[in-house]
């Protein structure tokens, strides 16, 4: 929501520190991020930082881990920065970080990786790296459908199985757990149409559907056939598929099929390909510069993000949007957790919020500001200005606080 006086342009910006490192991290981004914005904007534009409630700070202040009052308020201004929330424990409760991705409906999990010069890293190469993962956030296990082994439900829905529907290999069936994976053309859809739509908007080279279709073939498998219907359909003139590409080779031979790929990359048609999530895992590793934009189930997605932010450097730089795109609604998050072993020693890294509110600026369109959060973090790690997850494998470079090193960032954007 933005308010325009004068010539100033103002917008609210909610926020929620979080739990754990949280606060720190926050209370060294935040003038890291308006002196980007001064520096890009002058007076002309600035953020009005609105804090909100959840997690401990909120069941402190008012007993309930997620107000309807921060929810209310996302939902209205349809935006938010977000700190890392601990996960209350207990029966009953749910990560507050799932539940805020469903009630919000924000089905794109975007997450960019790509690597900064200076950070260590467990790849010889990791300059190769360089994605934007888009995981589907609302499906898959992750829909919390489970039946736990002694609740009496299951037993009947194992009895439905066996009797109703013929299913007879499940193993155990006398002390299984349940979990229903659901996945739809409808939120496979819309997530695919935002990856194509990034990639395309970005001048990105190919779409990669990954998926666990060999095994799962009507869930994860269908996810791969829509995605492909999907580009062939609505993406016709834009896009070239790799499904396309093997009807033709069995209709029209193998040099036919190559002979269209090859004119399709001429013409800078975007090439959507799929392939099993596990030799994914093993690819990113061996050739991550085949890959570009990845469109993905949950929790696939959840076990790449980690994998991918660890070729580049770790948690601590890797930051992460989960987004809406019909109703618009998105909240920007670190995407590490509230890390409890430091907490309160200024060792906590805070690039991955800084990076994660670059997103946010791009996303309203203030990218001038984006890119110059990105080109400080870049010249603190050229001038190996580091916090202690990076110093402890950089013996050469000079440790800096939390707090020391938002500072750095600050008044290199200052000058
Ligand atoms: P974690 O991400 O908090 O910590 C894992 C490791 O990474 C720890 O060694 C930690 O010190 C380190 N680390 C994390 N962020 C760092 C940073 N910015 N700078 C330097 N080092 C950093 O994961 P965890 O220990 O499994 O989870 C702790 C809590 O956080 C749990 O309650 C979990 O549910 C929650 N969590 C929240 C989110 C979220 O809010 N998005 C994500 C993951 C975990």
């Amino acid at each position: 929501m933005s308010n325009q006086t004068n010539t100033a342009i103002t917008i609210t910006v909610p926020y929620i520190a979080g739990d754990g490192i949280g606060p720190e991290i926050w209370q060294a981004a935040r003038p890291v991020i308006d002196a980007a914005i001064a520096k890009a904007y002058g007076q002309t534009k600035r953020i009005d930082w609105l804090e909100i409630l959840a997690g401990e700070a909120a069941f402190k202040q008012t007993g309930t881990w997620l107000p309807d009052e921060t929810i209310d308020t996302i939902k209205n201004y349809k935006l938010a920065l977000k700190g890392p929330l601990t996960t209350p424990i207990g029966e009953g409760f749910r990560s507050l970080n799932v539940t805020l991705r469903q009630t919000l409906d924000l089905y794109a999990c975007v997450r960019p990786v790509r690597y900064f010069a200076g950070v260590p890293s467990p790849l010889k190469e990791p300059e190769k790296t360089d994605m934007v993962i888009f995981r589907e956030n609302t499906e898959d296990v992750y829909a919390g459908i489970e039946f736990a082994v002694d609740d009496p439900q299951t037993k009947t829905l194992i009895e439905l199985l066996t009797h109703q529907f013929n299913v007879h290999h499940i193993r155990f069936p006398e002390d299984t757990a349940l979990g229903i994976k659901p996945i739809s053309i409808s939120g496979s859809r819309r997530l695919i149409k935002a990856a194509i739509d990034y990639a395309l908007a970005h001048d990105r080279q190919t779409v990669t559907l990954v998926h666990k279709g060999n095994i799962m073939k009507f869930t994860e498998g269908g996810f791969k056939n829509w995605g492909y219907q999907l580009a062939e359909s609505d993406y016709k003139d834009q896009c070239f598929t790799m499904a396309q590409f093997a009807r033709l080779k069995q209709s029209a031979g193998e040099a036919a099929a190559q002979e269209a790929l090859t004119t399709a990359k001429a013409s800078g048609k975007l090439i959507i390909n799929d392939m099993i999530a596990d030799n994914f895992l093993q690819q990113i590793l061996l050739y991550p510069e085949k890959y570009d934009v990845i469109a993905t189930c949950n929790l696939n997605g959840d076990y790449i993000s980690d994998a991918l932010a660890a070729q580049v450097g770790g948690i601590g730089i890797a930051p992460g949007a989960n987004i809406n795109y019909d109703t618009g609604a998105a909240i920007f998050e670190a995407t590490h957790g509230t890390a409890p072993d430091i907490v309160g020693f200024g060792k906590a890294n805070p690039c991955s919020m800084l990076l994660s509110a670059g997103m946010l600026l791009s996303y309203i369109g203030w990218q001038e500001a984006a890119d110059l959060i990105t080109a400080a973090i870049e010249s603190a790690l050229a001038a190996q200005q580091v916090t202690a997850d990076f110093a402890s494998l950089l013996p050469e470079a000079t440790c800096l606080s939390t707090q020391a090193f938002g500072q750095w960032l600050t008044d290199s954007l200052s000058t």
